[in-house]
């Protein structure tokens, strides 16, 4: 969840001497200059206006910008264009600036190593792909290297499609005992054009990205352990 919504701070006071309140008739009065910004998590993000504010110390009336008389309003608009806002209320922005520009940075890192994994890749690797043409929500699938031999890359399916990237495998859910090979290129192709979302290597135990799996078929033909699907 975020948190947002509108603050405001003061950026001047000054006493108004010579203001005679028309409530008490005391020359007690107070201007103070706000600027309202926008805040997310509290964290100013950006000022969007100057506003004025009259008070009298005396009696607590306060005068808004509107209220005010033709000629306070003239001297009031010169005094706000003349107060800076402070930069601190501009600091969100700069926080968003240095995060965009740090995940862009490790995003390009990211891919910089997914890639080196898909140059090399080692039994135990894991592709998390994406399907644009499977027409149900469950676009995402899994395979995982079982062997690597020159430039083959033999892959075993996960049983299951996620309706979302997955970050590990529901319990029912294993990579089968059977494989198919996929040329190296085809890979980095597939990754190239988003078909391979992400490579994982050195995944945690709770993943389940090395639980295996029965093929279906092979348990009733009762055949080889091993069979290469093509
Ligand atoms: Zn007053």
């Amino acid at each position: 969840m975020i948190i947002y919504g509108w603050n405001s701070k003061i950026i001047k006071q000054a006493p108004l001497e010579n203001l005679t309140c028309e409530h008490c008739q005391e020359k007690n009065s107070l201007l103070t200059i706000y600027s309202r910004y926008v805040h997310i998590f509290w964290i100013p993000m950006f000022p969007y206006k100057k506003e004025a504010l009259i008070s009298c110390a005396h009696c607590q009336k306060a005068t808004e910008e509107k209220h005010m008389t033709v000629d306070y309003k003239e001297k009031v608009k010169a005094l706000k264009k003349s107060v800076p806002t402070p930069k601190y209320l501009f600091s969100g922005l700069v926080i968003l600036a240095l995060g965009a520009a740090y995940l862009g940075y490790a995003g390009n890192e990211n891919t910089k190593k997914e890639l080196s994994f898909l140059e090399q890749p080692q039994a135990g690797d894991v592709y998390r792909n994406y399907d644009e043409t499977e027409t149900t929500e469950y676009k995402y699938y899994l395979w995982k290297v079982a062997d690597v031999i020159d430039d083959s890359v033999y892959v075993s399916p996960s049983s299951y499609s996620y309706n979302g990237l997955p970050t590990k495998l529901e319990p029912e859910d294993g990579f089968y005992d059977a494989y198919f090979a996929v040329h190296k290129d085809l890979l980095i192709e597939m990754y190239d054009k988003g078909e391979i979302k992400s490579v994982l290597r050195e995944y945690a135990p709770e993943t389940g990205f090395d639980r295996m799996i029965s093929y279906p078929l092979l348990d009733s033909a009762s055949s080889a352990s091993h069979e290469v699907i093509n």
